[in-house]
């Protein structure tokens, strides 16, 4: 029997968060959402998640920064030679880079959709190089991927500008921000997704509220229009601690259901 296409795994590490610890505990946090009865598994798309296409990994305890390195390319690359589809429950931002350091072993060409309040783009941050503000200019400096593209952003600062510049992002600032655009890739698609891109008002439950972001039905309609193979996929920076009515939760899993149907429906 074929294993199920999409594989879920949990990264539960906060230790690169520069302003607020918490995003360690979302992964079961977010489980309890997906798999609540307050709803179903049923995507917009008319698929069910259920076992023949979507299974569990569990989560990895990740007790430093070379252990990440050292568990987050295991893990994945166990995915991945398993033929299956991550996707990765954080943890801070920061594990996107040692995600997509492995991903790029497998896909040397992907584009990745970043949909994010912050570029997080920073050289470094309060010395850390590693810090949640940094992955992406890990990730361009390193030629992991082919493009980025970023959406939503709304934290832009003069350094992190000439960041973009150096390294050729295409920023949608969110002050452009078009709920009607369609994202497309020729290269294999991954999205990764930092909850604080959508309006606190939607997502509270976020280390870094920056007002001014789309709702979560704008961000589900962009991902839903997608046109492209999308072969990963994370969800970063859910704060339990802050989100008291599991508000932003529910979001998370929400984007858990769509991106996972999406992944499914969109393969060619
Ligand atoms: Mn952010
Ligand atoms: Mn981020």
């Amino acid at each position: 029997m074929q294993n199920p296409k999409i594989a879920l795994i949990g990264f539960p590490y906060d230790k690169n968060s520069s302003f607020l610890r918490g995003p360690a505990q979302a992964p079961p946090v977010i489980r309890k959402a997906f798999f609540s009865e307050s709803s179903n598994l049923w995507s917009e798309s008319g698929l069910e998640i259920n076992d023949q296409i979507f299974t569990d990994s569990g989560d990895v305890k990740i007790e430093s920064n070379s252990d990440a390195f050292t568990k987050i390319e295991q893990s994945i690359s166990l995915i991945l030679s398993n033929n299956q589809t991550p996707i990765c429950l954080g943890g801070d931002h920061f594990i996107t880079y040692p995600i997509i350091k492995t991903m790029a072993k497998k896909y040397s060409d992907l584009h990745v959709f970043h949909f994010d309040a912050h570029p997080d783009l920073y050289d470094e941050l309060d010395g850390n190089r590693l810090s949640h503000a940094c992955p992406f200019a890990r990730i361009m400096e390193n030629r992991l991927i082919k493009k980025l593209t970023q959406i939503g952003i709304r934290g832009l600062n003069g350094h992190q500008r000439q960041q973009a510049d150096k390294f050729g992002v295409k920023i949608i600032e969110m002050k452009n921000f078009n709920k009607d655009a369609v994202f497309q890739s020729k290269n294999p698609i991954y999205i990764s997704l930092d909850l604080d891109v959508l309006d606190p008002a939607f997502a509270p439950g976020v280390s870094h509220q920056e007002a001014g972001g789309p709702s979560t039905r704008e961000v589900l309609n962009i991902i839903h229009s997608m046109e492209g193979n999308i072969v990963g996929a994370d969800i970063v920076e859910l704060n339990p601690k802050r989100d008291p009515l599991g508000i932003t939760a529910m979001a998370a899993a929400k984007f858990l259901k769509e991106i996972a149907a999406k992944m499914i429906v969109s393969d060619p």
